[in-house]
């Protein structure tokens, strides 16, 4: 599949007007996949490869403990504003926690950029008297440090992050909503004996509603790409993210992703997000199949996670009244796929 990326894009974006959106467009990306330099099951360029080969512009290998160098992969498969491998890493911190049916809670988190790696703290990996929430604050001030934007990976990873782990964030960090892989419970649930998990876009909505302006990200931490007719396997494809940047190089990414410049998405595409005082606007790219039937509804979101509207169509545009808190889009086709786009905070 060769997506839609030949966007001419409108109005300005939510948070960084600054820019000339004219000059600016769409880029594909993926921030999390593995390789077999560390628990994936192919080379770093077969990986790689096949995220070139299907549409995508840009793509962060995440390995864990460890930043597979991208400069070999971009010397064979890199083409200036087609396709970019930029340096990550994912930093596989565990917590020790009595409270977890299991005894651990997963915090892991991915670096994006970075110039170094950051290790998990603790023996194996697995940090003893502390919490999640100060595993978050620890990694994110080394991945600053180290230079890279850190993004926090899928709090339902068995039924690991709680809202009170989150709630410290500093905004405009970056969150898997919508991890495509199997068991990473994304819809969270209730165990039928107490145990209740927020979904994470229902986690996200607690976050925003208490003030923390967090991003949202949809990624694919595939590992498995031999066997892709498998659901059961971590295939690739199933989740990404489109960054709106001036050019296609690791600052511009990085720094579109830091100011909020993108969104979510599970197969919708949008033709443009536009965001200011007055509206919050969505619209929806124009197919390139001719067989492309799909319907769209937009829900606007503000706080608590209340539908602000609904509309139906491939254009949808929110009046902002002032007393919402915040506004956000999701986009859903007929099909199920859907985009999510960043929050507007309202005051
Ligand atoms: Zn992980
Ligand atoms: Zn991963």
């Amino acid at each position: 599949m060769r997506p839609i990326l030949r966007l001419v894009l409108g109005a300005s974006f939510v948070v960084a007007p600054v820019h000339a959106a004219g000059a600016q467009r769409w880029y594909r990306g993926n921030t999390h996949v593995h390789t077999r330099e560390s628990d994936g099951n192919r080379p770093p360029e077969e990986v790689a490869r096949w995220y070139r080969d299907h549409g995508y512009h840009f793509l962060v290998v995440t390995d864990h403990e460890r930043i597979t160098d991208p400069a070999p992969l971009n010397a064979q498969l890199g083409k200036p504003g087609a396709f970019l491998v930029i340096a990550g890493q994912e930093i596989t911190q565990q917590v020790a926690d009595a409270s977890h049916p299991q005894g651990i809670r997963q915090a892991h988190v991915v670096s994006i950029a970075p110039a170094r790696v950051v290790l998990p703290l603790g023996e194996k990996g697995i940090a003893q008297g502390t919490t999640v929430a100060a595993m978050y604050a620890s990694h994110l001030a080394a991945v600053r440090a180290a230079g890279g934007l850190a993004q926090v990976n899928h709090p339902n990873f068995r039924w690991s992050v709680r809202l009170e782990d989150m709630a410290a964030l500093p905004d405009s960090t970056p969150f898997e909503l919508w991890n495509a892989q199997p068991r990473i419970n994304n819809l969270g649930g209730d165990d039928g004996h107490g145990r209740t998990s927020l979904s994470t876009e229902a986690l996200w909505d607690s976050l925003l509603t208490r003030g923390r302006l967090l991003w949202a990200v949809g990624s694919d931490d595939a590992h498995n790409f031999a066997a892709l007719d498998d659901a059961e396997t971590t295939r690739p494809g199933g989740a990404w993210i489109m960054v709106r940047a001036d050019t296609l190089t690791p600052a511009a990414i990085v720094g579109a992703m830091r100011a909020g410049r993108f969104y979510a998405t599970t197969g919708v595409l949008l033709a443009d997000v536009a965001a200011d005082a007055r509206a919050v606007e969505v619209t929806v790219a124009a197919p390139t199949n001719p067989r492309d039937d799909r319907r769209y509804r937009t829900r606007f979101v503000g706080r608590g996670g209340r539908t602000l509207a609904v509309v139906a169509g491939t254009r949808a545009r929110y009046a902002i009244r002032g007393d919402e808190g915040y506004v956000r889009a999701v986009v859903v086709d007929s099909d199920g796929r859907t985009a999510w786009t960043q929050p507007l905070r309202v005051r």
